[in-house]
C-alpha cells in the first residue's frame, strides 16, 4: 500500500507541459481578496470616475472578476506590451498596443496580473508619462518583492508572494494554465 502522503502529492500536483505545479493559493481565497480589493476601490474613487488599464493576456481573468465587482461608474480597456526585435539593432523594443482612449485628465488605474521585476510596468508608466493622467495608479493580484528591479509605487496588492514562478488564474506557464481557477506555484 502506497504512504498517504503520496497520495497527497498527487491529488494536488498538476503537470503543464514539463512541469509539476502544486497548489498555492486557492480559488476561495483568491475571490475573498477580489472582494476586498473591489470595495477598496469602490470606496477610494466613489467620485473619480476611474479608467481601468488592463493589461493583457495575464490580466484578463483577474481583471473580469474584480471589474464585476466595482459599483461606482468606470470605464475598462485593455492594453497589451509588445516585445519585438528591431532588425537594425540587438535590443529589444516594446510597443504599447490597444490604448484608444484619451487619458488626459483621467484618473487611471492600471491592472497588472503579477509584478515580478517592475520592468513592464515602469515601461508603460514612462508612455504613459505625457499624456497628462490626473492620477495614476497600480492594481496589481499579485507582487514578487525579492524580484523587483525598478522601484514602483503599487498601491493595491492583492497577495505578496516568494519569487517563484506562479501559473493559473490567468497567468501561463508554455502558453498553458490560464483556465485554472486557482493559482500554482512550480514543484521544484
Ligand atoms: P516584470 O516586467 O515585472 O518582470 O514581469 C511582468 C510580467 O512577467 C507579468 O505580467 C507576467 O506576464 C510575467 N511573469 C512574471 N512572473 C511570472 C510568474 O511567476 N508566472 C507567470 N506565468 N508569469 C510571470
Amino acid at each position: 500500500m502506497r504512504p498517504i502522503s503520496n497520495v497527497i502529492f498527487y491529488i494536488y500536483v498538476m503537470r503543464i507541459v514539463d512541469q509539476d505545479f502544486e497548489v498555492f493559493i486557492d480559488k476561495e481565497t483568491i475571490k475573498k481578496r477580489v472582494e476586498e480589493m473591489a470595495a477598496q476601490i469602490n470606496a477610494d474613487y466613489q467620485e473619480l470616475n476611474p479608467l481601468f488599464l488592463s493589461i493583457l493576456n495575464g490580466a484578463f481573468v483577474f481583471t473580469a472578476d474584480l471589474f464585476r465587482q466595482i459599483t461606482i461608474p468606470a470605464e475598462i480597456s485593455f492594453i497589451k506590451l509588445k516585445s519585438y526585435r528591431k532588425m537594425e539593432s540587438s535590443g529589444k523594443v516594446k510597443e504599447l498596443l490597444g490604448l484608444e482612449h484619451n487619458i488626459f485628465n483621467r484618473n487611471i488605474i492600471i491592472v497588472e496580473d503579477i509584478v515580478d521585476t517592475g520592468k513592464t510596468l515602469s515601461h508603460i508608466l514612462e508612455e504613459f508619462g505625457e499624456l497628462g493622467a490626473k492620477s495614476i495608479e497600480i492594481l496589481t493580484m499579485l507582487h514578487k518583492p525579492e524580484a523587483s528591479l525598478k522601484p514602483i509605487s503599487l498601491k493595491y496588492v492583492g497577495f505578496r508572494i516568494p519569487n517563484k514562478f506562479v501559473v493559473g488564474y490567468g497567468l501561463d506557464y508554455d502558453g498553458y494554465g490560464r483556465n485554472l481557477p486557482d493559482l500554482y506555484k512550480i514543484v521544484e
